[in-house]
């Protein structure tokens, strides 16, 4: 078996993922409201060609290769029992890390501010489409966290997901896209040129490794 490792200085061919989304929840989501979030984060990034690899921090492996990558936390409960008919205090939704007006890598999603927010709402649909309506909001906020993290930009948009407060009713909707301007920014950004160059827009990638 020792034979099949690649020798050290050896090339090696490995493939590149496109940007790895490495997460890790505060508390464990049901898996309607994780389809949900991951379904509506790669639908609103798809037209600005950002594509992501989705990872628990947890499990990430030093053999893990990818163009770009954030980490996100999300924070609190992420299911939809429970639920009252009241909407709790509104803060933050979401956040991303900067320093010294420098955009990190790191984001978060406040999953139960999110649900006291939508509560009432949500209590209003049938129950059984309550996971996925909930999770398709969490995914409208980490995408707007990733427009500040992808397009380092800590400005806002006017009206699509890069908006700076989002109504229940947008979260809630069927559907909601960046605007021109946002997404111009997305495809403009050092994140999509960087993924250009590695191939994955065309998706011939292939990337190799030197071992040191
Ligand atoms: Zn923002």
């Amino acid at each position: 078996m020792l034979a099949a490792l690649p020798a050290l200085g050896e090339h090696q061919e490995i493939s590149l993922a496109p940007i790895g989304l490495y997460v890790q929840f505060q508390q464990p989501p049901p898996a309607a409201v994780a389809d949900a979030l991951k379904a509506e984060v790669d639908s609103i990034m798809r037209p600005s060609g950002l594509r992501f690899t989705w990872r628990e921090l947890l499990a990430a492996r030093g053999s893990d290769f990818s163009v770009a990558l954030a980490v996100i936390t999300f924070k609190g409960r992420c299911d939809v029992t429970g639920l009252n008919p009241h909407i709790s205090d509104t803060g933050p939704l979401g956040w991303t890390a900067i320093s010294d007006g420098v955009i990190l890598p790191f984001a978060g999603v406040d999953c139960q501010r999110i649900r006291g927010f939508l509560q009432r709402q949500l209590l209003r649909m049938p129950a059984e489409s309550r996971e996925e309506a909930y999770g398709r909001a969490l995914g409208r906020v980490l995408a707007h966290e990733l427009y500040h993290v992808f397009a380092k930009t800590i400005n806002h948009g006017s009206c699509g997901v890069g908006k700076s407060k989002f109504t229940v009713e947008e979260l809630l909707s069927v559907s909601l896209q960046f605007d021109a301007g946002e997404s111009l920014a997305l495809r403009t950004s050092e994140t999509h040129t960087a993924l250009e160059r590695a191939g994955i827009l065309k998706g011939t990638s292939s990337f190799s490794a030197e071992h040191f």
